[in-house]
């Protein structure tokens, strides 16, 4: 028995692409949109990828033990990752949220045994600070000093910046792509968080086929939350970038990374995804049912006609259910 997994590690990656055929036949679509679907590796995003990536190197690196504290800053799906990754190693978690995490990934999360965080748990941040800006998430330099406080063996291990989340996509998602396509992929579609994931697959495609197009989307003005429109409807775990300098939106992301970058909304999002549940029976996370909806855009371009089109879909819209996603 030689293809019996025996820890949740062995089961992260190896996604597979799916075309779906329905939806391009209802949309009148002679591209080929091939969706990765993330959301099938074991913690339920690609972020599984991210996150197991950055373990082994600190556990290489000498740098965490068993018992320590990993730390993390995430919209939910790198925390569930790392959460997921840590548990049969006997790291503990503590995780500080984004604003606007949805109430399945907060109990995800505790259901793992993670400790929630916010900006208020950070040692010199009083209470009148934390009322006075409810929206506003811990810092990068909140959260070191949080880890600072609480001792050696807290553990930030920061995928904003570390090299490991991009480098798992370098690894394991551009070869799966490239294998399970015969190496026949005219453009890339995604959307950003970290950018780690634009960053890896763009380094890679590009260095097998340096004629692919990498098309960004971004969330459309009207869905980036602000202090003006504290309550619109988001695109969770993305952010917008394309007006923004080189690494300032995130570290990982700069112009040179993409050819094309596409807006938007979380209601054409939202229209993509009930298409998806109701024509082909899956149900995709937000920022997948976005870059599909990008992908769509692209591909009513006769010039698209007969090519491939990679959609990556980060995630499943399980863990949506209780955002405005299906209307529901
Ligand atoms: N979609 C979702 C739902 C995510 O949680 C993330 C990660 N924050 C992304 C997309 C973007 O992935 P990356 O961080 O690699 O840019």
């Amino acid at each position: 028995m030689s293809r019996i997994a025996a820890a949740i590690e062995d089961l992260v990656g190896n996604t597979p692409l799916f075309e779906p055929v329905r939806v391009e036949e209802r949309l009148g679509i002679r591209a080929h949109l091939l969706c990765k679907l993330e959301g099938q590796n074991p913690a339920g995003s690609s972020k599984d990828r991210a996150a197991l990536s950055m373990l082994r190197a600190a556990e290489e690196a000498g740098m965490i033990h068993p018992g320590d504290t990993l730390v993390e800053q995430t919209s939910g799906n790198t925390g569930i990752a790392l959460a997921a990754m840590a548990v049969p190693k006997g790291y503990r978690c503590d995780i500080f949220l984004e604003a606007g995490v949805t109430r399945e990934r907060k109990k995800i999360l505790l259901a793992l045994g993670c400790r929630l965080r916010s900006r208020g748990d950070i040692p010199g941040i009083s209470k009148e600070e934390v009322l006075a800006h409810p929206y506003e998430e811990a810092s990068l330099a909140e959260i070191r000093a949080y880890c600072k406080a609480m001792g050696p063996r807290y553990h930030f291990l920061d995928q904003t910046t570390n090299p490991n989340n991009p480098l798992a996509h370098v690894r394991t998602t551009g070869p799966e792509i490239w294998r399970d396509t015969d190496g026949k992929v005219d453009a890339l579609v995604l959307m950003a968080g970290t950018g780690g994931t634009l960053r890896g697959l763009s380094q890679y495609l590009r260095e097998k086929n340096p004629k692919i197009r990498i098309i960004a989307a971004e969330p459309a003005p009207c869905s980036r939350r602000c202090e003006k429109n504290p309550n619109c409807q988001i695109i969770d775990g993305v952010l917008d970038f394309d007006d923004h300098p080189d690494h300032t939106a995130s570290y990982f992301i700069t112009h040179d990374l993409y050819d094309r970058c596409l807006e938007v909304s979380a209601k054409e999002a939202d229209e993509t995804a009930r298409l998806v549940a109701r024509t082909e029976g899956l149900l995709f996370g937000t920022s997948g049912a976005a870059a599909l909806s990008a992908a769509i855009r692209l591909a009513k371009d006769p010039a698209y006609d007969g090519k491939n089109l990679v959609v990556i879909i980060p995630d499943g819209g399980g863990k949506y259910l209780s955002s405005p996603l299906y209307g529901i």
